[in-house]
């Protein structure tokens, strides 16, 4: 986020841009804020949800066609010309038929992975330009004509000095709004769709409904962008709703700054005049004419790709001062919590659990059980089964055969995010953090599930409240883990030993009655295992149960009440620790049979 001098300037700049503009200049600018609108949209799916679309103008299309047959009066049949003839309705048509769409096209293709989803999205890109060539209606290939110009408060909007103020406030809007949802509850569970999709799941994140979410809002932006050209140019054709186009589109945002929200409106702004100006002098400088601006803008988009992935945005921001961020620990009111069990209650049952990787036989017949208010460990060599006994009976893997209960209720056959609703938060042993966000939003990924307020709240910002007490829970928990100074430091930034605490504040936000935990101690320095040890005791105390997987017999030793020992995947050992260290079945796998 630009400071707020700076952003004040750009705003009154845009303000009077078109006064001192001349009109070419000015058509310019409509242009590029047609196209920032499509390229935001990109933003959040592509740079942020790592979705990859090359079929955005299609959307585009779908807003300028809707309008355009609905707003010029021939087209229309008898009784639906009642219907027609504003803008505003055709507005409104195109926003609901889009979203319709892009449901559909979104639930048939965000399920593909890696390459096949944007070689999904070329298919309906393609698919939908050569719908709007063919279909008589829409005027085939020769487009539609005579298009009414918007009126606004009584003013024709006819010309583009008066077009270019609507134009703009429909992108300012666009940016307020995707700023707004990045910076919220909804928005954390976006931005973990990219390298962080098992995590969210345990934490309770749909993210097969964030990925939707995001999807529509694109087409959104997309078909408002497509409505507002409608308007401007009075006049539509198939080719700017083309698969090239959509290329295009793309390279705007990925140039721009493709994860940044500003950057979008910078990759529109940068394409757009480097076209204009190739397209200008290139003629004069080589003394032909020939499409050799093409050729140019490929080289140079591929020399930008090379020396600045992240985009333009990020080198843009080395020069202009950013707004500080916050660093004040959110204080509000606590969120509620879940009523304890009783202590001694069974909270975590398996019974008869396999798990076969191919041939592999990773869990043979496990048992176990965690009760309230008991830490148990779960250890063994490396290789032993223990990740996979975590992963069944947290529902990111499924058992083979065998049942899992939770709190008195069967789960084998949940996924991690009911399993996660019923109450039972983890960490994972290659930790999964998202490295850029800073530590205490990390933790609130956690809280996901403590939170209920929408997409659209988020967008408005009229979830404050709830942010804040989700925010207020993540800062104590980062606390209460002692990482307290690092509170703002991108998670990426810590010490693998902290990043594996951090893992714990996060399970902790979810106000878990189970609590899992793999290899919590691997990489902590001794006072550092002291301080866990001491959390995991005041936990215990407080009711909750603890699954734990170590490696460190000193740390096992002191800290659990039970232990059950793995060795190629099946138990050979279970008791208190004291027995089990002395057990000779134990000592023969764990320590290599030293007496
Ligand atoms: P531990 O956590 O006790 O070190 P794991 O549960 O990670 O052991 O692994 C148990 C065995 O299962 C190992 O032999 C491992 O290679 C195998 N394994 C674990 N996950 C998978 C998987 N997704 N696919 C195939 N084999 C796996
Ligand atoms: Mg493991």
């Amino acid at each position: 986020m630009p400071s707020r001098l700076w952003l004040a300037g750009f705003l009154v700049l845009l303000l009077v841009a078109p006064r001192l503009a001349s009109e070419f200049h000015v058509t310019l600018l409509n242009y590029i804020g047609l196209y920032s609108l499509v390229a935001l949209g990109l933003v959040l799916l592509t740079g942020v949800g790592g979705l990859t679309s090359f079929g955005q103008a299609a959307f585009v299309g779908l807003g300028a066609y809707t309008t355009a047959y609905l707003s010029t009066a021939g087209s229309l049949p008898g009784w639906a010309a009642a219907f027609g003839g504003s803008p505003w309705v055709g507005l409104l048509a195109g926003l609901l038929l889009t979203a319709a769409v892009a449901l559909v096209l979104g639930l048939l293709t965000l399920r593909l992975s890696g390459h096949y989803l944007p070689l999904g999205t070329i298919a309906w890109g393609i698919s939908l330009y050569f719908l709007f060539g063919n279909l008589d209606f829409l005027g085939g290939h020769t487009g539609m004509s005579g298009i009414p110009a918007l009126s606004l408060f009584g003013v024709e909007l006819k010309d583009g000095r008066n077009f270019y103020y609507m134009i703009w406030t429909a992108v300012l809007a666009a940016v307020w709004l995707t700023h707004n949802l990045l910076d919220s509850r909804e928005g954390r569970a976006i931005r973990a769709l990219k390298g962080g999709v098992v995590m969210a799941e345990s934490m309770g994140v749909d993210t097969a409904r964030s990925k939707v979410v995001i999807f529509l809002i694109a087409a959104l932006f997309a078909c408002i962008s497509g409505w507002l050209y409608a308007h401007l140019q009075r006049f539509v054709n198939p080719t700017p709703f083309g698969l090239h186009i959509g290329i295009e589109y793309l390279f705007m945002a990925v140039v721009g700054g493709a994860a940044h929200v500003w950057g979008a409106l910078l990759g529109a702004g940068v394409i757009t005049v480097l076209k204009q100006w190739l397209q200008d002098w290139l003629p004069k400088l080589l003394g032909a004419s020939g499409n050799f601006e093409m050729i140019v803008f490929g080289v140079m988009m591929i020399f930008v790709l090379q020396r600045a992935r992240d985009g333009l945005w990020p080198i843009l921001t080395r020069l202009i001062p950013q707004r500080r961020k916050q660093r004040e620990v959110p204080q509000a009111e606590a969120l509620p919590k879940k009523s304890v069990p009783q202590a001694g209650q069974v909270l975590l049952e398996a019974r008869n659990v396999v798990k076969r990787f191919g041939g592999l036989v990773a869990n043979n017949n496990m048992n176990l059980t965690v009760k309230a208010g008991e830490i148990m460990a779960l250890i063994g060599p490396n290789g032993a089964g223990k990740s996979t006994m975590f992963n069944c009976v947290s529902g990111v893997d499924s058992a083979t055969e065998g049942e899992v209960l939770f709190c008195g209720q069967v789960v084998t056959q949940l996924n991690s995010r009911q399993i996660a609703r019923l109450g039972m938060s983890r960490t994972f042993q290659h930790v999964r953090l998202l490295p850029t966000m800073s530590v205490l939003e990390n933790a609130a990924i956690g809280g996901h599930l403590r939170g209920s307020k929408g997409v659209l709240p988020a967008m408005l910002h009229l979830e404050r409240g709830e942010e804040a007490r989700l925010l207020a829970e993540a800062a104590r928990q980062v606390e209460r883990v002692g990482l307290k100074e690092s509170m703002f430091e991108p998670a990426g930034s810590l010490a693998l030993g902290q990043q594996r605490t951090l893992e714990i504040a996060r399970a902790l936000c979810a106000d878990p009655s189970l609590l899992l935990l793999d290899e919590p101690a691997a990489g902590l320095r001794y006072l550092e295992k002291q301080a866990l040890a001491e959390l995991l005791r005041k936990l215990r105390g407080e009711g909750m149960g603890i699954l734990l997987v170590e490696h460190d017999m000193d740390f096992v030793m002191g800290l659990a009440d039970r232990v059950v020992v793995m060795e190629f995947g099946e138990k050979i050992a279970e008791g208190l620790p004291d027995e089990v260290q002395r057990d000779p079945a134990v000592l023969e796998a764990y320590l290599g049979g030293v007496d």
